[in-house]
C-alpha cells in the first residue's frame, strides 16, 4: 500500500537543495575533461535521473566511458530520481522482497552510478544540438560536448485537478487515488472494494481489466460516449462482468471515507450531457488519461511519434540520430515500469558503447 508521507516532490525539496549545492561545488573541482569553465567533453552524456538513466550510467561507467549525467533540478516538477520519488513502497522491483521506498530505491541507484565514476550534475538540460558530432547539451550554466547521448528523461502521468485529487492535506492522491494500477492495484486498501478508472484509451481498458483481479467491481468513467481504445482492448474490458462504464461523465470531487476521512471514500460524478451530479462510492480511483513524455527540450531534433514519445528502432534504443539513444518511459508508452526502464537503460549503454567502438572512440570491452 502506498501512502504519501515524505515521499513526494515537496518533501524531497530540502534534500535536493543540499544535493544541488554539493553538486555545484563538486562540478567546479572534479571535471578532468573540462576545457574551460563551462564546456565539458565526454564520450557519453546521459540526460535524466530515473531507473533508465542510472542503469545506463552504471553500465557505461563500468565500461569506462566516464559518463556525465544531468539529473535535472525539479525538471517537469519532479525531483531528481524521477517518478519513483513521488511514491512510497515499490513492491515489484526484483531484489527487494519486502519492498523498498521509491525515493530510497533511487538514492541507491544514484549511489551505484557515483560509485563507478559517473559525474552527476543537478541541472536541467534546456537545449540540445544534435546536428553534428560532438553533440552539444546545454543547461543554464554549462555546455557538454558529447560523442554520444542517452535521452532518459521519462514521462509524467497526467492528473486531473478536481477538488480532493491533490497531494495536499485535503487531497487523496496516494490515499486511494493513483495513476498506476499495475503499481498500486494490489494494495490491501483496494482488495474487494469498488474501484474506478478515468479514461477511454487502451490504458484505461488495460488498467480496469487488471483491477478486476482485486476490486469487487470496477467503474470506467469516460467523458464521451465512445472509447478511443482499440477494439480488442474494449471487448476484453466490456465482456468482463466486474466492469461497468459510466459514459459522458467527469469526476468533479473526491471525498474521504466514513470510517477513515484520510482515505478515499467516494466521488461526485457529473454527467456532462444532463449536468446531473451523482454519488459513486469507491475506495480507489486510477487516472488513465495519458502520459506526457519529457521531450520538449529536444525541439524536434529527434523523431517523435504523434504523442511526443521518442521513436526508437525496434529491439534497440537507437533514435533517428546516429549516436543518440533513448531509454525508459520517454520512448515507452506501453510498459512504463521501473524494471522495463532499467532494462532499456542497460540496452542504451551497450548500444552507445558499440557505437563508440564503431567510430574508434572506445576499446572493445565487456561489461
Ligand atoms: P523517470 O522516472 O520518468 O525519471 C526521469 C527524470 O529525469 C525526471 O523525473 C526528471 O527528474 C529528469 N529529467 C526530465 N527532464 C530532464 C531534463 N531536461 N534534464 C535533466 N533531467 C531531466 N513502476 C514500477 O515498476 N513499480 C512501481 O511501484 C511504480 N510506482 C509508481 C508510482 C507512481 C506514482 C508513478 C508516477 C510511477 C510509478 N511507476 C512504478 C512507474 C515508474 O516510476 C516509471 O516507469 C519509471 O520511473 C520510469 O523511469 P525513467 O527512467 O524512464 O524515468
Ligand atoms: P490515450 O491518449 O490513448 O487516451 C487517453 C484517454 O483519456 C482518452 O480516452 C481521453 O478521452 C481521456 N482523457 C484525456 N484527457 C482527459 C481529461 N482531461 N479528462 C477526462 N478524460 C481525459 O492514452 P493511453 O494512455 O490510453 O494510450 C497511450 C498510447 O499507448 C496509445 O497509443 C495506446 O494505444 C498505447 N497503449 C497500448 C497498450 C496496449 O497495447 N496494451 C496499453 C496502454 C497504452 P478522449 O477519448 O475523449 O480524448
Amino acid at each position: 500500500m502506498k501512502f504519501t508521507f515524505c515521499a513526494n516532490k515537496t518533501c524531497s525539496t530540502l534534500l535536493n537543495i543540499a544535493r544541488h549545492l554539493i553538486a555545484t561545488q563538486r562540478a567546479s573541482t572534479t571535471s578532468a575533461a573540462m576545457t574551460d569553465t563551462n564546456v565539458l567533453k565526454t564520450k557519453l552524456c546521459i540526460i535524466g535521473s530515473g531507473p533508465s538513466a542510472h542503469t545506463a550510467a552504471v553500465y557505461a561507467a563500468r565500461a569506462e566511458l566516464k559518463p556525465v549525467l544531468f539529473e535535472g533540478w525539479m525538471a517537469n516538477d519532479i525531483a531528481p530520481g524521477g517518478q519513483l520519488t513521488t511514491t512510497t513502497d515499490v513492491e515489484n522491483f526484483p531484489g527487494f522482497p519486502e519492498g523498498i521506498l521509491g525515493g530510497e530505491l533511487m538514492e541507491r541507484c544514484r549511489a551505484q552510478s557515483v560509485r563507478f565514476g559517473t559525474e552527476i550534475f543537478t541541472e536541467t538540460v534546456s537545449k540540445v544540438d544534435f546536428s553534428a558530432r560532438p553533440f552539444r547539451v546545454f543547461t543554464d550554466s554549462r555546455t557538454v560536448e558529447a560523442d554520444s547521448v542517452i535521452v532518459a528523461t521519462g514521462a509524467v502521468a497526467k492528473r486531473l485537478p478536481f477538488t480532493g485529487s491533490g497531494d495536499g492535506p485535503d487531497g487523496y492522491w496516494n490515499r486511494g487515488i493513483s495513476a498506476c494500477a499495475v503499481c498500486d492495484g494490489a494494495a490491501p486498501i483496494f482488495r474487494n472494494k469498488p474501484l474506478a478508472v478515468i479514461g477511454g484509451g487502451d490504458s484505461a481498458m488495460e488498467e480496469a481489466t487488471f483491477l478486476t483481479k482485486y476490486g469487487s467491481e470496477v467503474y470506467i468513467i469516460h467523458r464521451r460516449d465512445t472509447f478511443r481504445a482499440s477494439k480488442i482492448m474494449q471487448s476484453k474490458a466490456l465482456s468482463n462482468s466486474k466492469i461497468k462504464v459510466i459514459w459522458n461523465s467527469m469526476v468533479v470531487e473526491a471525498y474521504g471515507g466514513e470510517d477513515n476521512k484520510r482515505v478515499l471514500g467516494g466521488l461526485k460524478v457529473k454527467n456532462v450531457v444532463t449536468e446531473e451530479v451523482s454519488d459513486l462510492k469507491v475506495n480507489g480511483l486510477f487516472f488513465a488519461i495519458g502520459h506526457e513524455p519529457a521531450t520538449k527540450f529536444l525541439d524536434g531534433q529527434l523523431e517523435l511519434d504523434s504523442d511526443g514519445y521518442v521513436v526508437t528502432k525496434p529491439g534497440t534504443t537507437k533514435t533517428s540520430v546516429e549516436g543518440v539513444f533513448a531509454a525508459g518511459d520517454v520512448q515507452d508508452k506501453k510498459y512504463r515500469q521501473a524494471i522495463t526502464a532499467a532494462g532499456t537503460g542497460c540496452m542504451a549503454a551497450l548500444d552507445a558503447e558499440h557505437f563508440l567502438q564503431g567510430i574508434g572512440l572506445q576499446q572493445d570491452k565487456s561489461d
